[in-house]
């Protein structure tokens, strides 16, 4: 088989979908791997990594190859060269229409890896964890950056510096690792999430849990039900004064399939103190704070809240490596077994 690794060419998109070191696994199994040229670059790879590793450089491998693997969907007029009967596997396949229709007329398969179930088997495929983990860190970073105080407690002859306050709400994968690596700073970190079992999870990483004696919403397959607007507007109203005292907020809150719940009203976010942030990791899920821009860091009261746009793409080097990871795992899958319950339930409707 010949399989091609795509340059991204979307906007904000700085990962690639197969880094060098995962290029002999494919190697060892009989296949050939064709390397758009810089596709690896702003991941930190350059080409002649890729030609040491044993894949070959060649800008046209999408219009040759039997499996294409990418982060995002190629444009539309790249997939049309895909030659017909090929296998797309890519991330972020999402609904675009002119993406969809290239795919039907180009006849090529596409597995999307946001479709990975959370089977403890598809573990080391699943790329939403694996991203929504960088997503995490990257969030608390930022969060720690913008603040104009110093996280962690400090104890010094000159004087104690307190730690600075952090709420995070949503404590899935993304939340868990915003929770860590702030309890790592130093900070004294809460967090809220309406899954039953995050209390315990959140209290294993040295935080506290926001009680707010709500009942759960726990949905299907470990995921989140969606709030009543009743019961948003009580959570709001509860979550006011935790916020209020946080000096950094931190939003990781999504619903499956839906668009990402407000938790947090502009009135609310003007109740904290000058010099607080605010990191809203949905906002390319229309945002859990209301006002936030992704892509951008807008000013409501006296925070700045920040809204993340595509934001493991910005530390496309871990990002990639893990994605990398995920992708090889699900493409040896399929070349084993196509019709693995895996790789059914990746298979996008409506394309061959
Ligand atoms: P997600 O990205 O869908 O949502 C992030 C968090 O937001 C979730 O914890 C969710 O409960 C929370 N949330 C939703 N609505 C909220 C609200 N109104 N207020 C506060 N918080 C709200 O979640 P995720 O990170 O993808 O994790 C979802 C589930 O999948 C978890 O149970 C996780 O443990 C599980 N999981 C399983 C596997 C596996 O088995 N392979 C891998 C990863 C995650």
């Amino acid at each position: 088989m010949r399989i091609a690794v795509a340059r991204e060419s979307r906007d904000t998109e700085t990962r690639v979908a197969l880094v060098p070191a995962r290029v002999g696994e494919l190697l060892a199994l009989g296949h050939r791997v064709l390397v758009q040229p810089g596709a690896g670059a702003q991941a930190g790879h350059t080409d002649q990594e890729y030609r040491d590793a044993g894949a070959v450089l060649d800008e046209q491998a999408l219009s040759v190859a039997d499996l294409v693997l990418a982060v995002q969907p190629p444009e539309p007029a790249a997939i049309r060269t895909m030659p017909a009967g090929g296998v797309l596997i890519c991330l972020a396949v999402g609904q675009d229409p002119d993406v969809h229709a290239a795919l039907r007329d180009a006849g090529v398969t596409t597995h999307a890896m946001e479709q990975v179930p959370r089977l403890s088997r598809a573990q080391s495929m699943d790329a939403l964890t694996s991203q929504a983990l960088v997503a995490g860190y990257r969030g608390a970073i930022v969060a720690a950056g913008l603040l104009r105080r110093i996280a962690g407690v400090h104890m010094t002859a000159a004087g104690t510096v307190p730690a600075a306050n952090v709420l995070v709400l949503g404590a899935g994968v993304a939340g868990l690792e915003a929770i860590a690596t702030m309890h790592r700073l130093g900070a004294r970190v809460r967090a809220y999430d309406v899954r039953a079992s995050t209390a315990e999870e959140v209290r294993s990483l040295g935080a506290d849990f926001v009680d707010l004696g709500l009942p759960p919403l726990d949905g299907a397959a470990g995921y989140a039900r969606e709030m009543t607007e009743e019961r948003a507007a009580r959570q709001q109203r509860l979550l006011t004064p935790y916020v209020a005292e946080a000096d950094v907020l931190i939003t990781t809150a999504m619903v499956a399939g839906r668009a990402a719940p407000v938790l947090v009203s502009a009135a609310m976010v003007e109740l904290m103190r000058p010099g607080s942030v605010v990191v809203d990791l949905a906002a390319d899920a229309g945002g859990n704070v209301e006002g936030t821009v992704a892509g951008s860091i807008v000013r409501i009261g006296n925070a700045q809240v920040w809204g993340g746009r595509n934001v493991p793409a910005q530390l496309p080097g871990p990002a990639s490596d893990l994605y990398a990871r995920n992708v090889v795992d699900l493409a040896v899958l399929l070349l084993r077994n196509p019709d693995d319950e895996i790789l059914v339930a990746t298979r996008v409707a409506g394309v061959p």
